[in-house]
């Protein structure tokens, strides 16, 4: 679960970390009052949405000349005419892509003098299994250019979990930019805060992109991206209030209403399918017979009749969708259930689109009769190859 940029600075300052004052605003009068209640005389009004590259963004709505979704302002008029110019409309980055985020929230922010700008984040490192602080003095840009062009320009510091955060990784971070003397101090305070923030949220990512040098000599957290693992949010209830369900895709919303595991694609076959691996294996099937899946869609071990149903109307929810696999192998769940859900769901919904379907498993008998005798145009395959290659024939018929 990621959270917006004000949300995250708010949650850092608490563990110590120094940011620039700042408001949220959700109207255009509430940018101008924040405005009002910092020192000034220079502001900056921030698009807040779920995706980076906003500064360099360009708004669908106004001309290709207009500001992107970071900017400075300096007098009242200023962040009036910034936060009309972003609020409601939509703004698209890099990270986006093409359909962009509509603007429903601003940061209006203390703007600084910025010497330089450096880069810091912490994420999990899933091959060493610790928590890994990326260092570059290459900031306030995307970092997977600078990693790509530069690498020798990224440093990367693995925290053994045993010892935790110690002195040499702050040194280590201050050398890796450059640093000496006070901002050196401040750079080992800084990440050490981060670093405490990290475990203590049960935080997946902490991206601080600008961290920047102010011409007075002091480190600040410019911007903040903060994700947090979602198997860990219930020891966090505070920080499940930090949702915003306009940032999700509203499918993927109404899945974890029912408490599938469901991940929109751009393919047109859908799935549905029991098991995690079981469903990753039926994606790379699909693929290999030549078509490209909608979505990826574990209905878990012991569904019931109402989460199949609940699944099917996700599927058939998406537009792109022009054939639907059902690949289930009844270990927990009894093939005849699974069955009984299909004709429900297909009748409740009216499948309009073929809907091939494999069951093995217990019970795989009833379940294959019950289908058969439904009434419902049902092609049953064998094994996923041959469920594979008859979904993929049934969609190029329709296509
Ligand atoms: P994004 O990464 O989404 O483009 P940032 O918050 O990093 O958004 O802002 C982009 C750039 O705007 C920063 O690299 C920095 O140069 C400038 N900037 C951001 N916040 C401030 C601020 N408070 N004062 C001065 N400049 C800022
Ligand atoms: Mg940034």
């Amino acid at each position: 679960m990621n959270i917006h940029e004000y949300q995250a600075k708010e949650l850092l300052a608490k563990w110590g970390v120094p940011v620039p004052a700042g408001i949220a605003a959700f109207s255009v009068d509430e940018a101008v009052a924040a405005a009002s209640q910092l020192p000034g005389p220079l502001y900056v009004v921030k698009a807040q949405i779920h995706a980076g590259g906003r500064g360099k963004g360009k708004f669908k709505e106004l001309p290709p000349e207009a500001k992107g979704g970071v900017r400075l302002a300096r007098s009242a008029e200023d962040v009036r005419a910034a936060a009309a110019d972003m609020l409601g409309n939509t703004l698209v980055t890099v990270q986006t892509g093409e359909a962009g985020r509509q603007v429903n929230r601003l940061y209006v922010t203390d703007g600084v003098d910025i010497a330089k700008e450096f880069y810091l984040a912490f994420l999990v490192d899933r091959a060493s299994g610790r928590v890994a602080c990326v260092v570059s003095t290459e900031g306030g840009m995307d970092i997977e250019t600078v990693a790509h062009d530069t690498p020798e320009k990224i440093h990367t510091l693995i925290v053994d979990p045993a010892t935790g955060w110690r002195a040499h990784h702050g040194r280590s971070v201050a050398a890796a930019l450059g640093l000496s003397g006070d901002l050196a101090k401040q750079a080992s305070s800084v990440s050490e805060k981060l670093y405490a923030a990290f475990i203590g949220t049960d935080a997946s990512q902490i991206e601080i992109n600008p961290l920047a040098v102010t011409d007075d000599g002091q480190l600040l957290v410019l911007d903040a991206k903060v994700g947090f693992d979602p198997n860990a949010l219930p020891r966090h209830p505070d920080l499940m209030q930090l949702r915003d369900l306009a940032e999700e895709d509203p499918a993927e919303v109404e899945a974890s209403k029912h408490d599938l595991a469901f991940i929109k694609l751009d393919g047109n076959i859908g799935c549905l399918v029991n098991g995690a691996g079981l469903a990753m294996a039926t994606m790379d099937i699909i693929k290999l017979n030549g078509a490209e899946p909608a979505n990826f869609l574990d209905v878990g071990g012991g569904a019931s009749k109402e989460k199949v149903t609940a699944a099917f109307k996700l599927i058939l929810a998406d537009p792109a969708v022009k054939g639907i696999l059902v690949n289930i192998f009844g270990g927990i769940m009894r093939c005849d259930i699974i069955a009984e859900g299909i004709i429900a769901a297909a009748k409740e919904v009216n499948l309009g689109v073929p809907l091939v379907v494999r069951l093995e498993g217990t019970n795989v008998d009833l379940g294959k009769e019950i289908l058969a005798n439904s009434g419902l145009p049902i092609v049953s395959a064998n094994d996923l190859g041959d469920a594979a290659r008859k979904i993929v024939a049934e969609v190029k018929k329709v296509a």
